[in-house]
């Protein structure tokens, strides 16, 4: 049976975390289809057919579906989902959203955050923070995944040639409706997506202070900027920069942690950065455990010292 890959994307384009299900999905089966659901969205559904791996895209088009409410994209891939054995989301806000309700509706149980395929039916997932690994099997008729895209590398954006067959959309859904949207506009490269990542602590003490600080370094690297929980409730970065457990999970090639102490909850959402450097003041920091360079040293006179040195 097929595997369906539900695209995360914005009418024109397809979201990278996609690619990295994709290969999720090849890993069960090299049948892979893509759904993309949304308004106007002819270009994201070229796009998915160029996807090296996609063997066919389902594309739903309607007044209504171009926002991509949950509820909305949930009861479209409901629509098609008989005839897949897997239905899978990446492991992003987007996926966690629709992922829950088309499990509930098909009455199995999801299997979050998957970052290994064993086989059809048995896939393994962090659990403690990332500090063990679950290895869970499934007897659902149907399996619903979200994958940790992190895990996963990126199916190529080229190189597939998918037919695209267009299915008949789903009515929008009368009881939700889309307001607004805020976004925020920033120059740096997308956090999750970022190939370095300058990420600030607790120790920086201030707004003021991680932003005269950091600031330069990410400039210098042309990094995305990140930070620990403790920054982020402390009002000195915003929310959406939060890595780890409860914040966002990266997998950059650089990561400099600036004054974290490497909580467990921080590390699950870092320590698959490929070259880890920390900078504290204490010897005795858990990131240090980590890191592949480790400079003990007081931050407010290190990282201005890097930054003129770079
Ligand atoms: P601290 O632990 O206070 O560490 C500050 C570090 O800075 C210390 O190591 C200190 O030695 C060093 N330092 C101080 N001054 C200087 C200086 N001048 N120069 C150099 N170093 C200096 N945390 C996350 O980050 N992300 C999460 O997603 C997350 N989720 C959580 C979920 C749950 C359910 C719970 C319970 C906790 C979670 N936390 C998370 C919080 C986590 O446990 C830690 O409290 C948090 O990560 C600590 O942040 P920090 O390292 O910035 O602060």
């Amino acid at each position: 049976m097929p595997i369906l890959v539900i695209a995360e994307h914005d009418n024109a384009s397809i979201q990278g975390p996609t690619l990295n299900t994709v290969t999720a999905g090849g890993r069960i089966d090299s049948n892979v289809h893509v759904l993309v659901v949304g308004q106007s969205a002819g270009q994201a559904a070229r796009a998915a057919a160029q996807i090296t791996g996609v063997a066919k895209v389902l594309h739903a088009d309607a007044a209504g579906l171009g926002e991509s409410l949950a509820e909305n994209v949930a009861a479209q891939v409901l629509a098609v989902a008989a005839g897949y054995s897997h239905i899978l989301f990446p492991a992003t806000a987007y996926g966690k959203n629709v992922a829950p309700r088309v499990a509930a509706k098909l009455d199995v149980a999801q299997i979050s955050d998957i970052t290994k395929v064993i086989d059809a039916e048995t896939f393994e997932r962090p659990i403690y923070a990332g500090n063990a690994i679950a290895t869970v099997q499934t007897s659902d008729s149907v399996k619903v995944l979200t994958v940790r895209t992190t895990a996963f590398d990126a199916a190529p954006e080229t190189g597939g040639g998918a037919v695209v067959e267009m299915v008949a959309a789903v009515a929008p859904s009368p009881r939700c409706s889309f307001v607004g949207c805020e976004m925020t506009k920033s120059d740096r490269p997308e956090l999750t997506a970022a190939k370095i990542v300058v990420s600030g602590g607790r120790a920086l003490s201030s707004k003021e202070k991680f932003d005269a600080v950091l600031t330069p370094l990410a400039d210098i690297l042309g990094a995305a900027m990140g930070a620990s929980r403790a920054a982020v409730d402390a009002g000195y970065a915003p929310n959406d920069w939060q890595v780890g457990q409860t914040g966002k999970i990266v997998a950059p090639q650089l990561y400099i942690a600036v004054g974290i102490s490497g909580a467990i909850q921080h590390l699950a959402g870092m320590k698959d950065a490929r070259v880890i450097v920390a900078i504290n003041k204490d010897p005795e920091a858990p990131i240090f455990q980590i890191a592949d360079y480790s400079l003990h040293a007081d931050l407010f006179a290190a990282v201005p010292e890097l930054v003129n040195a770079l």
